[in-house]
């Protein structure tokens, strides 16, 4: 969740959530827009940090949120928000971008690890723009802090909070379907299969994540599930529901 701040100088996050309106019960890690531009985690929320003069944005974090995800986004908002186009700031930061939109796509590699954490500090560096700095210096700080979430997308193609909306998956719920028919005509790629009174089953393999079943079903069978996933059925079965 975002939320503006108005805030200059020394200060903690917790003083700045508390600003906000916003509670700190739930929240595991927060952003500070560009120029301070930086990633805190809960547990230093009680420490002091230089907050820079204007108004910013303080972005919130919950368990179910995931962090490369996040990271992604803030690279593509700060590449957004500068028209530097120095090799370092343009191109690096056209290099992260693609990195990390391709690891919450279901897409990373192994090796991209490494390339980040070669190019990051680079930037930091040798980019011309605050901006361009500022990407390097938040994908550094992300891979320190929150690596156990941010790697298995690379090494494993996995997302460890099923933040990712590419990592969902969507099951028909065999306790709640009544084998209508109604999902089958709402999914453009025929990823459902099923007939009259039998409980529908959604093919994995075709299942291109668009939701357009979940919102068609009028029995609320349909649930999209991180994780932990339902027990279904490997194809239609007569239906049980009374
Ligand atoms: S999520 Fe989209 S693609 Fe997947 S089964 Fe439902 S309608 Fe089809
Ligand atoms: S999942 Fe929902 S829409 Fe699809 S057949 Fe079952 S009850 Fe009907």
């Amino acid at each position: 969740m975002d939320y503006t701040i108005n805030h200059a100088g020394a200060t903690t996050v917790s003083a700045l959530l508390a600003e906000a309106g916003a509670s700190a019960d739930e929240v595991k890690a927060v952003w500070l827009s560009y120029p301070t531009a930086t990633f805190v985690k809960a547990d230093s929320f009680g420490k002091e940090l230089e907050v820079a003069e204007g108004t910013a944005t303080l972005r919130t974090y919950g368990e179910s949120d995931c962090m490369c995800d996040a990271l992604c986004n803030v690279v593509n908002e700060l590449r957004m928000a500068t028209e530097c186009t120095c090799t370092f700031g343009h191109e690096g930061g056209y290099q992260l971008s693609v990195i990390l939109n391709d690891a919450c796509n279901k897409k990373g590699k192994p090796t991209d690890i490494a390339l980040m954490r070669d190019l990051a500090p680079v930037m930091e560096k040798q980019a011309i723009c605050g901006e361009g700095q500022a990407i390097g210096r938040a994908v550094s700080q992300a891979l320190d802090l929150f690596g156990a979430e941010i790697e298995p997308h690379f090494a494993k193609r996995q997302c460890p909070t099923s933040g990712c909306a590419a990592f969902k998956t969507y099951h028909v719920l065999v306790s709640k379907c009544t084998g209508c028919g109604k999902c089958i005509k709402a999914c453009d790629d025929d990823a459902i299969l099923g007939k009259a009174k039998f409980v529908h089953v959604i093919n994995q393999k075709k299942c291109t994540q668009c939701g357009a079943c979940l919102e068609a079903c009028p029995e609320g069978a349909i649930v999209r599930a991180g994780n932990k996933k339902p027990k279904t059925p490997p194809k239609p079965i007569p239906v049980k529901r009374k």
